[in-house]
């Protein structure tokens, strides 16, 4: 799968969006979903997507949609700094497997940074998933600062 190809009505967001698996929600409107990263790259990385958007990446995207999406990506990363307070904040968005892209279902990453931290991205994911209860709390501390 690269930048050309077809919605995959299956993908791992768009079930996550019908309540068909489980997700760590950060935020919610009538357009936009925010969530924990189930391997997260650091503490507190989050996603933003579109609710409605059928679109795989950047370049197929609404731009109703694409301004939906960095509203609430401003909005988290504003609750996010609120509850972590880290030194800096990453926003990346992948287009294309070659890319780092692995779930086709446009997704901005919202990284905490910290100063002394490794700065480094893993494309395809850390590898590792949190512990649910972790991500669950930390979700919570979070959600305290909308
Ligand atoms: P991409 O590499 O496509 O930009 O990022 C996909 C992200 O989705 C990765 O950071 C990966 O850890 C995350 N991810 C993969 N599967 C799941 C899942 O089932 N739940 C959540 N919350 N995140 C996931």
């Amino acid at each position: 799968m690269s930048l050309d190809g077809t919605y995959d009505e299956a993908n791992i967001f768009a079930l996550i969006l019908q309540g068909k698996i489980p997700s760590t929600k950060l935020y919610e409107d009538e357009k936009t979903f925010a969530f924990l990263d189930i391997m997260p790259q650091t503490r507190g990385h989050a996603l933003v997507i579109s609710k409605w958007s059928k679109a795989r990446n950047l370049l197929e995207m609404e731009d109703e949609a694409l301004g939906e999406v960095m509203a609430t990506t401003k909005k988290v990363a504003t609750a996010i700094r609120k509850a972590l307070n880290p030194d800096g904040i990453q926003i990346a968005q992948f287009n294309g497997a070659p890319a780092g892209q692995t779930i086709f279902h446009l997704h901005v990453h919202i990284l905490p940074r910290w100063e002394g931290d490794p700065k480094g991205f893993t494309a395809h994911g850390a590898g590792a998933q949190a512990d649910k209860d972790a991500l669950a709390a930390l979700a919570e501390e979070i959600r305290a600062q909308f």
